[in-house]
């Protein structure tokens, strides 16, 4: 059976990957790329373009859009927020969602009500609007597949039947700042901060890395797609980053997945689900040549992990402030205005400040979106 895929995000770091793996993949004839979105990397999308010849495509900025337009006389091209849920909805089984921030959400929701099954690879979506989303999936019987590796091990290792699941065990690199003391995560410039030991991602998700935020958006994404109680998710540092993550049974049996760090593994899961294909051979794991640990995250020298939990557990906007006041707060570090502590500062000081909304809509939570950002932005944290 043929299966048409659209993704949203194809020049980023997942998007690329994915394309890969569909390149790679043992009868690739079945995945039709229906349509590729991107928001201005014409250096990269072009050549896309050109190689997997997409039934259409859509470009979020304008300029890149002319340029396409002139470029491509007969392709269909569509621009901006509503082309975005055009190719999202249109003609497509698999909605891949592979960009950062928040341009994502609204074409998520409106593939979903249109029945079309989500590989998740978008982190705003569940932190964001996890309970709207999760709900509308539920309604309309849609899959949200995960993308990222723990979602997609702890998938793998449940095969989605979480009746015997006692707990979620969800693992951490730790980052590059796993072995330093508070003081030298605090001095650390956004160089140090961006290398990643195991893992060669885009710069936002390495910075939330090295401050474990990016496991805390993990946890609440977890919360989400596999409904579980926070009470019921550990995290585990694991520097290896080889036990992708892993499920304990009643019975006290732990069942995980494993490999070397590979996203095409995953991706090809999203995309294959609940099947399984040959693919790009990217996992030369070896049991020969590897030691294992594993220890409890210090929440003292990475209080990122017990802000996103607290902001989890009160549900509603507060996941949708920790994130917003995150990302802004990055963006300021990658600047040089601020250290990590800042970061630490600026989620704080939002979560603290949040606006009594108890049961958030979408409009609620992208309005919160906007006056958490410009409140972090000029903060001095
Ligand atoms: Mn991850």
């Amino acid at each position: 059976m043929q299966k048409r895929i659209t993704i949203l995000g194809s020049t980023g770091s997942i998007g690329t990957q994915a394309l890969e793996v569909l390149e790679n993949i043992e009868n690739k004839e079945e995945f039709i790329i229906e349509a590729l979105a991107c928001n201005s990397n014409l250096d990269k999308f072009i050549p896309q373009i050109k190689k997997f010849r997409p039934k259409r495509v859509c470009i979020s900025d304008f300029e890149s859009y002319k340029k396409l337009k002139s470029e491509f006389k007969t392709l269909e091209i569509l621009f901006g927020e509503e082309g975005l849920i055009e190719a999202a909805t249109k003609d497509t089984d698999i909605l891949l969602t592979a960009t950062t921030g928040k341009v994502a959400l609204k074409p998520t929701i409106e593939a979903i009500k249109n029945k079309i099954d989500i590989a998740l690879a978008n982190k705003e979506t569940l932190v964001m609007a996890g309970d709207i989303v999760m709900n509308l999936a539920y309604e309309n019987k849609v899959k949200i597949i995960p993308v990222d590796s723990e979602h997609s091990a702890i998938l793998q290792s449940s095969n989605n039947d979480f009746k015997y699941v006692n707990y979620i065990i969800i693992t951490a690199s730790g980052g590059p700042f796993l072995n330093k003391t508070k003081e030298e995560i605090n001095s650390a410039s956004a160089i140090e901060a961006l290398k990643h030991p195991n893992w060669n991602m885009g710069k936002k998700i390495t910075i939330d890395s090295s401050t474990l935020m990016n496991k805390g958006l993990e946890v609440i994404e977890a919360h989400h797609l596999f409904n579980m109680p926070y009470e019921k998710i550990k995290v585990v540092i694991h520097p290896e980053s080889i036990v992708h993550s892993a499920i304990e049974c009643i019975d006290g049996s732990i069942i995980a997945q494993m490999g070397n760090p590979s996203m095409h593994i995953p991706i090809q899961y999203a995309l294959t689900y609940p099947e399984r294909k040959k693919g790009i051979k990217t996992n030369n794991f070896s049991f020969f040549d590897k030691t294992l640990t594993f220890k409890t995250p210090d929440y003292n020298k990475f209080p990122a992990l017990n802000l996103a939990y607290n902001a989890g557990k009160k549900g509603g906007i507060y996941p949708c402030i920790l994130n917003a006041a995150n990302e802004v707060a990055v963006k300021r570090f990658l600047n040089g205005e601020i250290n990590i502590e800042g970061i630490i500062k600026t989620v704080e000081y939002a979560l603290d400040n949040a606006p009594d909304i108890k049961n958030p809509s979408l409009n609620d939570i992208f309005n919160v979106d906007i006056e958490t950002r410009k409140m972090s932005e000029k903060l001095n944290p």
